[in-house]
This record gives structure tokens, sequence and C-alpha cells, in this order.
């Protein structure tokens, strides 16, 4: 293997806990008695991973491909997104290679879902499931994710020009 053809790519996000509004994470719909705040659907977790393959490839951010002042985005499926941050990786003459990533949550437990994360976020890259880690950690309730304010998510991954 080329060793000077593989990329690392690193994105976290964060989003406040908001009343009314549904909690996704890694497109899994997740029973909460409050959910995240944002444009899209607020899924800190497919944010985080979007903004590693973004890294990766050197391609700015999701904030600036996806802007929150464009009406197309309003309540967007993250999934989607990611789906699409993952065809511009193509498209640069990238595979994506593994993703792993962390989700800080005080509340609720996320184990129960972190296979379905792992398969959602999988199938909107278009790689194995076998290539995608998803964990989540609360923080002592330290932070504000210990406080409950929000949740923040962290990624990375490993890209090989193709
Ligand atoms: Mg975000």
């Amino acid at each position: 293997m080329d060793v000077t053809a593989l990329r690392i790519g690193q994105g976290k996000d964060v989003h406040a806990f908001a009343e009314g509004r549904k909690l996704i994470l890694g497109g899994v719909d997740i029973p909460h008695e409050k959910g995240l705040l944002g444009h899209s659907d607020a899924d800190v977790l497919a944010h985080a991973v979007s903004d590693a393959l973004l890294g990766g490839i050197r391609g700015g951010d999701i904030g600036k491909l996806f802007p929150d002042t464009d009406p197309r985005y309003a309540g967007a499926d993250s999934l989607k997104l990611l789906e699409a941050v993952a065809d511009l990786v193509r498209q640069q003459g990238y595979v994506i290679l593994d993703v792993d990533s962390v989700i800080s949550a005080q509340r609720p437990k996320l184990s129960p879902y972190r296979d379905q994360m792992r398969e959602n976020l999988a199938k909107a890259m278009g790689i194995p499931v076998e290539n995608v880690g998803v964990k989540a950690t609360t923080t002592e309730w330290l932070g504000f994710e210990g406080r409950e304010e929000g949740i923040s998510a962290t990624a990375v991954c490993l890209l090989a020009r193709s």
C-alpha cells in the first residue's frame, strides 16, 4: 500500500437540547424527553462523521456545504447530507477505509441504539458496517454534556486515494 495516499480526517459537533424536538443520533430516533436544536434534524453524530470525511479531503466543513441559512436544509435528514459528503469523497478520488466516533451524552443511555447507528452511518457512506465504530460516553456530570444542556460527538476517518 502506498502510505502517502492515506488521509485522516477529524470532525466534531455540538448541539444544544431543546424541548419539543426529536433526538436523532446516527439516524436513530431515540426516545427521550427532549431533543437537539438545529436547522437540520440536528444529528450531531452524522454531522461529526460528515466533517471528519470533509477533513480527510480538505473539503471545508458541512456548515460551508449545507449552510443553515439555506431553507433546503431545514429539517434535513442528516444521513442524506452524509451520503452527499461520501459521494463528494469518492468524486475527489478517495475511498473511505474506516470511521470511528464517540458521542458524549449524560443521558439517555445510548448503547441499545449503537448497532443501528453503525448500520445507518455505514449505509449512508456505502461502506461495510465493520468499518464504522460508534461509542458513547457520559462525562460524569461534568461540562455541558454532563449538565444535560447538549450532546457532543467527535469522529475520525481514514481515507485512501483510489
Ligand atoms: Mg451540527
